[in-house]
């Protein structure tokens, strides 16, 4: 074969299986709906662990009081602090501040981990309206971005870690109460009101803001999930000690855990599993996530420079090195709009040492061709489950008239990878049509999950001093 046939072939190949057809998409969206609902069965098996979060009430607007909310999810640590009053105008947020978790902080023991997260909070607020100290018993919420058993608002058991987390000492201890101790430890007592999935606290912090009765949140960073607001007597399974206040619960899907005949896996999906962490587990999420968008592309291009002979056919040594392409990078290069695409031969100059001037523009051309199918099928499967959440709800157009519906979204890929909304709302359009496609929207949660667990943690603190508990 002439290395121009080749060079059909492998790229043809990957063209295919990224691409992701409407019909494909319908299916996965049934399969995923399928899931949903087993998961919510008593002793329904399904890859979803479709998890009760106890939050039942959520934020309406009207809460008050000083919050200061932690979010721990999984590149970043946030905290920040807010003052909500009755009229809304003059919430006060005061500017949160953000820290990228040291790498050894994902291997220690999970109360030194927590004693990072604490001493994080404490540090910033010494600097920051008068230090923890002057609250008798300062309220936090808790945004604690993986999968938790909730016993209660305010505590649950970590499942297991996610996003390359290994913490010795957590699963199947409360994190909330962890979190609590490292406090204790600093000579503080603290009042955790709620701890929350980021999906939760973002889909509270768009009902709090906006005032938009929102039903559905998702999350596209390092990791992915989508929750959602269930009738509560959908929800067979047990809930240990709840007395129901409302009658709706929001549920965390899990959705990392998806997993279903109908995904189109490849072979570079298939490499990427078995070489990760967890081999076998978080399936849908490998396929879409902040986490491993990057390391997908870096694959495909190593398949490129050996059987189409991209780059010469040579493949540095930088490009060899596991995760060393993130998801940032797709990203630029996906934007680079430039006649010569000068940003790409910079990128793959800093990241794989490929002299910029030994890129032909056509290598660009396939690098940025790849960036945007691994980008694009992300976006696309993401779309299936929030048809799927929009179906479960009777709310995409399918059974009566389609609603107006505004998905709360948040996270790294929604911030910092401009393009991927409209990926997103086009994967959308896709499953649902035109017409109810067009009645739903996307929108980002001002403040995102740290402004909504502050929410959250505002909601449950004041209806329990409404109850006078
Ligand atoms: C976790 C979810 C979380 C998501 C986004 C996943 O890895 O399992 O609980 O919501 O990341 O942060
Ligand atoms: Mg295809």
């Amino acid at each position: 074969m002439s290395t121009d046939e080749a060079r059909q072939s492998a790229l043809e190949h990957y063209r295919q299986g990224l691409q992701v057809t409407p019909e494909q998409l319908a299916q996965i969206r049934d399969a995923f709906v399928r899931e949903v609902q087993a998961g919510l069965r008593r002793d329904g098996h399904s890859s979803l662990l479709m998890l009760p979060t106890m939050v039942d009430i959520l934020p309406d607007g009207h809460e008050t009081g000083e919050f200061y909310a932690i979010n721990f999810g999984g590149t970043n640590l946030r905290v920040l602090f807010t003052k909500l009053a009755k009229d809304k105008k003059q919430v006060e947020l005061v500017e949160e501040c953000t820290a990228e978790i040291p790498l050894e902080y994902r291997r220690c023991h999970v109360d030194q981990l927590m004693d990072y997260v604490a001493g994080q909070l404490i540090a910033w607020a010494d600097h920051h309206g008068g230090g923890l100290h002057r609250h008798e018993r300062p309220v936090i919420g808790f945004c604690f971005s993986f999968p938790v058993e909730q016993t209660a608002i305010d505590a649950g058991k970590l499942i297991h870690w996610t996003k390359g987390f290994e913490n010795e000492g957590a699963i199947g201890q409360n994190a909330a109460q962890l979190l609590a101790d490292a406090f204790k430890r600093q000579g503080l007592s603290v009042h955790i009101a709620a701890m929350v999935n980021d999906t939760v606290a973002t889909l509270a912090g768009i009902r709090y803001g906006d005032g938009i009765d929102a039903n559905v949140a998702v999350i596209m960073g390092t990791g992915t999930n989508a929750c959602y607001l269930e009738q509560l007597s959908h929800i067979e399974k047990w809930l240990p000690g709840f007395r129901p206040r409302t009658s709706d619960m929001v549920v965390n899907t899990e959705l990392p855990g998806f997993t279903a005949p109908e995904l189109p896996l490849l072979d570079v999906d298939e490499e990427l599993d078995a070489e990760s962490n967890h081999p076998g587990q978080q399936t849908f999420e490998k396929l879409t996530a902040g986490l491993y968008m990057g390391e997908i592309t870096r694959r495909i291009l190593l398949r490129l420079v050996a059987e189409d002979g991209l780059f010469g056919g040579q493949a540095p040594d930088a490009m060899k090195v596991a995760y060393a392409f993130t998801t940032m990078h797709v990203s630029l290069i996906y934007h680079d709009e430039s006649a010569e695409l000068d940003e790409i031969g910079r990128i793959l100059q800093e990241v794989l040492q490929l002299p910029a001037d030994q890129t032909r523009t056509e290598d660009r051309k396939q690098v940025q061709e790849v960036c945007g199918l691994v980008a694009q099928r992300s976006a696309r499967l993401m779309a299936t489950a929030v048809t799927g959440l929009l179906r479960q709800l009777g709310r995409d157009g399918s059974s009566r008239p389609a609603q107006r519906n505004v998905v709360a979204v948040d996270g790294g890929v929604f911030a910092h990878f401009p393009a991927y909304t409209a990926l997103l709302h086009e994967g959308i359009r896709d499953i649902l049509g035109e017409e109810a496609a067009g009645l739903c929207s996307l929108k980002a949660v001002e403040g995102g999950a740290s402004f909504g667990a502050a929410c959250v943690a505002a909601a449950a603190n004041n209806y329990m001093k409404a109850v006078g508990n």
